[in-house]
């Protein structure tokens, strides 16, 4: 039995290790530069590198890399060896404040969305000292962010903190109103749910489709599903315990607090949930433990895969970016609280966040959307593409209450004057049933349940963070000017929540009817990417970004082209794929089954034995692989056909209409084949196979 105090945060050069073997001056000044975000002197700098290479020697790292995170979704890294020629044909190990402090990769090849003209391709790392640094892989990583020499955000952690800046600077106007002397700042904190696939290697390899794309392109339905419900919490099977004990270890190590694991709804599904902590540590452990689950997986001859739609007919996965607001005195602000005066403050941070999530349900949807996640968000299993919030029945009476100025019927009869009366403890699980709600209040925090499982968390935290600020500005203007606080509050709870309860929704989320009953209400629903991303730089929004300083105008058209280009760039890769694969594959095992029939055929009318199942087999299996074939040409044109359209929103559009729609038809009749062909032809793992592979 390991001990795991002792492995936890081995692996991280965190304020335990910085302590122990910074000089006190120095550690206080990086203490001020980590918790106000303050400028690092170079000489402090030259220490702390100093002190982190000792670290990392001593625990068997050779590299420093600065650890970015690029628009590309994924992180990068560039890996330098501490070496240096000591002139004397020996080397030194050395690491300087400068090499900590920036880094210079040649970022040319990053996408940049037109942000650089190709000379001054070059962009620069700057350290983020509020997540530490730790080793992978013998290597020094140091979380940083990533630039332009013009200052222009390239990646997604410097906008991440930015929108924690501004929340930052407007929640505490708030609570300065209500008198909270000891808090000097407001931090969002974040606790991704990871949902991921396992299956064997050997599957895995045999697919073009998951190698290439991440998901099946084609796979007809195998006999059982997950309709007996049996695996969601259900015991875990040895290769699977083996495989996240190793990960939880791996993710201790790196101070990852792992928590909770189980198997999900689908066969071979799984989920991963950490204990939450500040939004910018959050993202970036998110990013290392998706990355840390696929090496795991493979050391156990699995692959994991993290795909938002691995398999059609099972449910996909998504992520749940738990979220709230707190004090650095250590107080939830999405805590009702005790007393009447934190239920009134508690009261301005519930209603800023459902008027931020009425007003920028557009962002809200732009923040999840991917080709991937277009296969889940409006399917019967993942939040429809409306976005809406639930809030529980107790506390949407108390929100009617305080609209209306009537008693709240509730266990206490009670008239709501905020300030005054003492709101009722919301209890855990009257919060927490409904499961179909995309953005769901869960008693002291806010579950956004739109995200697919492969995105950085990132994107959806700057809104997040981004609308609510926004909201809380306005509040905090409005209160700011008050004479009479208290009655201005009242007017102000009610006046919001008169105007943006059409937002609140308890009921089904997957039914028909809520569809219905949205479009009623005015509400937004992007079904699909293309369709949600031109919204991303409307007037509107453009105006919130710019003036909380969280992008300017022209990162946000850039970051637009990039996420649509993205889009067509996915789509294009799966389109390819599939091409590929019904030629090399599902073609050649048609004709060769199609061949044994036909030589059964004519063996037996020489013999004059009745054939009728292998005429009428081969009939049929001709006729489908007629049509898969003039599928497969109609596809063809299609993707030739982008080529002519240089329009960035129409290029998506005809990406899904024209590319992705074929797709899906090709794909119909190759499943329709692949449940008539003997499996003696058909080469490809079968999704019973796939789904069943790990035991
Ligand atoms: P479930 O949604 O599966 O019922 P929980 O609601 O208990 O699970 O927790 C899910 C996630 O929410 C965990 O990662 C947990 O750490 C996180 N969480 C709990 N409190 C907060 C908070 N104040 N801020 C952000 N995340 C939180
Ligand atoms: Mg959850």
């Amino acid at each position: 039995m390991k001990n795991i105090p002792e492995l936890f945060g081995s692996m991280v050069f965190n304020d335990r290790v910085m302590r122990d073997r910074l000089p006190k001056d120095i550690y206080k000044a990086l203490k001020k530069t980590i918790k106000m975000g303050q400028h690092l002197e170079l000489d402090v700098a030259n220490v702390v590198a100093n002190a982190m290479k000792e670290w990392a020697l001593e625990h068997g790292a050779t590299h420093f890399t600065h650890w970015f995170q690029p628009m590309t979704g994924v992180t990068a890294e560039k890996h330098d060896s501490f070496i240096t020629p000591d002139g004397n044909g020996n080397v030194l190990m050395e690491f300087s404040g400068k090499e900590l402090v920036k880094g210079e990769p040649d970022a040319s090849s990053f996408p940049s969305g037109g942000l650089r003209a190709t000379f001054e391709a070059r962009g620069y790392t700057a350290w983020d000292p509020t997540s530490y640094a730790f080793i992978k892989d013998g290597t020094l990583c140091i979380p940083t962010a990533f630039c332009s020499y013009s200052g222009e955000a390239l990646d997604k952690k410097t906008p991440l903190l930015r929108s924690m800046q501004a929340l930052d600077k407007q929640a505490m106007r708030i609570l300065k109103l209500f008198g909270n002397e000891d808090v000097t700042r407001v931090l969002t904190t974040v606790g991704p749910e990871q949902e991921y696939f396992l299956i064997d290697k050997e599957m895995y390899l045999a697919r073009p489709d998951l190698i290439y794309t991440g998901r099946t392109l084609f796979g007809a339905k195998p006999p059982k599903g997950q309709e007996l419900e049996d695996h969601y919490f259900g015991a875990l099977k040895p290769r699977v315990s083996a495989f996240m004990k190793d990960l939880d270890e791996e993710l201790w190590k790196l101070g990852i607090s792992a928590k909770t694991k189980h198997n999900e709804v689908a066969p071979a599904q799984h989920e991963l949930a950490p204990v939450f902590s500040t939004t910018n540590v959050a993202t970036d452990h998110n990013q290392l433990t998706m990355e840390i689950m696929k090496k795991v997986a493979d050391r156990h001859g699995m692959a994991c895969l993290l795909h938002e739609k691995p398999f059609a007919g099972v449910n996909g996965s998504g992520k749940h970016n738990n979220w709230s607001l707190s004090t650095d005195t250590g107080k939830n602000l999405l805590d009702p609280g005790e007393t009447p005066y934190e239920n009134a403050q508690f009261l301005v941070f519930l209603t800023a966040v459902i008027k931020a999530v009425d007003e920028y349900q557009d962002l809200l949807r732009v923040s999840v959307a991917s080709a991937g996640n277009d296969h889940r968000l409006g399917a019967n299993e993942a939040p429809p593409a409306i976005v809406s919030m639930f809030v529980g029945e107790e506390l949407e009476g108390i929100l009617e209450s305080i609209e209306s100025g009537s008693v709240y019927h509730g266990a206490e009869k009670v008239q709501m004057e905020i300030g005054a009366t003492v709101l009722p403890h919301f209890a855990k699980d009257t919060t927490d049933r409904n499961r179909t709600s995309p953005f769901a209040f869960t008693g002291n925090k806010f579950e956004f349940r739109m995200l697919g499982s492969t995105v950085s968390i990132a994107g959806p935290n700057i809104i997040l963070n981004t609308i609510v600020a926004e909201e809380l500005r306005q509040f905090a203007d409005q209160l700011e000017k008050a004479k009479d606080f208290k009655a201005e509050l009242q007017k102000l709870i009610k006046k919001t929540i008169k105007e943006h309860k059409r937002i609140i929704f308890n009921g089904d989320g997957y039914s028909a009817e809520w569809e219905k009953e949205a479009a009623k209400r005015g509400l937004l629903n992007l079904k699909t990417t293309p369709e949600a991303l031109p919204t991303f730089i409307s007037k509107k929004n453009i105006k919130l970004f710019t003036q909380h300083k969280v992008y300017t105008e022209s990162e946000m058209r850039s970051r637009y082209e990039i996420m649509m280009e993205n889009y067509c760039k996915t789509i294009h890769i799966e389109a390819l794929t599939m091409i590929d694969m019904v030629k090399k594959s599902v073609i050649p095992a048609v004709l060769g089954y199609e061949n044994e029939l036909m030589s059964l055929v004519s063996g037996k009318k020489a013999l004059s034995v009745s054939c009728s199942l292998e005429e009428n087999l081969l009939d049929k299996i001709s006729r489908l692989a007629d049509c898969m074939y003039q599928k497969l040409g109609v596809l063809e044109n299609a993707v030739l056909g982008a080529d002519e359209i240089t329009d960035t929103q129409e290029l998506g559009t005809y990406h899904r209409e024209q590319i992705f729609m074929n797709m899906q038809n090709l794909r119909e009749t190759v499943d329709e084949l692949e449940a008539m062909v003997s499996s003696e032809y058909w080469t490809l793992p079968t999704y019973g196979e796939m789904l069943y592979s790990v035991l």
